[in-house]
């Protein structure tokens, strides 16, 4: 049986800019520290899924520069198979610009580069991974026709995590076997305001036709699934978040690495909502994603 995860998404190269407070427009302020890190939801999440000991092949594209390259040979030493990334000529690797206020408020612009130009053709080419996972799982930082073209060729479990937030179309959603939001996401699906307690989030949920289950993930209140069974919520382990940055990556990988296994939904969400709760305990997105032994541990200690 075939046990391995497919991801189709984004790859990033992330610059952190810590400054004072963050400039207003036409403001010029001084940084006191950059540093540099791999981000982009997709590659996140591949490796979310790979640090948890699950088979991974990622499907994406990178530019022909260092950071490209480099990339790619960071993520063939975590174990991930990239033979389904490719390499764009035109555009850059994507590059997301960060900075960061002392207060932990940020200010984010996004170079998608690269993510850019994945096309159905590129999905199309990777249609050996896909049609072979277990579980597909995809993101909305590569453009939708890609992202669609992924749930026709998914063979086993198509996983989108809707982030961020795009219009998705009613074909596209029809496609979706599980899938994955946040609260703010979900309102924005809905077209309507943010739910408030759990009940309202179920009710929104409930609302989006198409995907056999609905996962909202609640921050610090873990996870709600709706799907034909009912509504199961699942509280988050008790932790002391330190950032919470890549949380929601950490999710959706663990959830994969879970169905693959062949666990069933409910018992996936549980694991997911370990492992994002591990993350926020330490800093970074790529940096404090668990490995299964973390994850254990936490649900053994309930
Ligand atoms: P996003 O960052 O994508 O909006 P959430 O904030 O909902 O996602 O977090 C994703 C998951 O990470 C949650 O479902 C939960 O498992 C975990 N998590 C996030 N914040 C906390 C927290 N403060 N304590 C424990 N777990 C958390």
């Amino acid at each position: 049986m075939n046990d391995f995860v497919a991801v189709v998404g984004s790859l990033n190269r992330d610059i952190v800019l810590r400054v004072d407070h963050l400039p207003a427009p036409g403001e010029t302020v001084m940084g006191s520290s950059v540093t540099y890190h791999r981000g982009g939801k997709g590659a996140n999440q591949a490796l979310a899924a790979a640090r948890l000991g699950r088979p991974v092949a990622m499907v994406g594209k990178v530019g022909a520069d260092h950071e490209g390259t480099a990339y790619l040979r960071a993520l063939i030493n975590d174990g991930v198979d990239v033979e389904g990334v490719s390499v764009d000529i035109d555009e850059p690797t994507g590059h997301a610009y960060i900075l960061l206020d002392g207060s932990g408020e940020n200010s984010i612009a996004v170079m998608p580069g690269a993510n850019g130009r994945v096309g159905p053709e590129d999905v199309a080419a990777a249609s050996r991974h896909l049609e072979h996972a277990a579980v597909t799982l995809a993101q909305l930082e590569i453009p939708t026709d890609a992202v669609k073209a992924a749930a026709r060729l998914a063979g086993g479990r198509f996983v989108l995590n809707a982030a961020p937030f795009h219009e998705l179309g009613a074909e596209l959603l029809g496609l979706v076997d599980v899938l994955v939001v946040n609260r703010t996401e979900l309102a924005s699906l809905a077209g309507d305001e943010l739910a408030g307690d759990g009940d309202d989030v179920a009710a929104q949920a409930r609302r989006i036709a198409g995907p056999d289950a609905v996962v909202v993930t609640l921050g610090a209140q873990g996870a709600l699934l709706t799907s034909a069974g009912g509504v199961v919520e699942v509280p988050a382990p008790v932790v002391v978040p330190v950032d919470t940055t890549g949380a929601g990556d950490a999710f959706c990988g663990a959830l994969a690495d879970s169905l693959a296994r062949g666990e069933d939904l409910e018992e996936a969400v549980r694991w997911a909502v370990a492992a994002g709760a591990v993350a926020t305990t330490k800093l970074g997105a790529q940096t404090a994603l668990p490995d299964a032994a973390a994850v254990a541990e936490l649900l053994s200690g309930q």
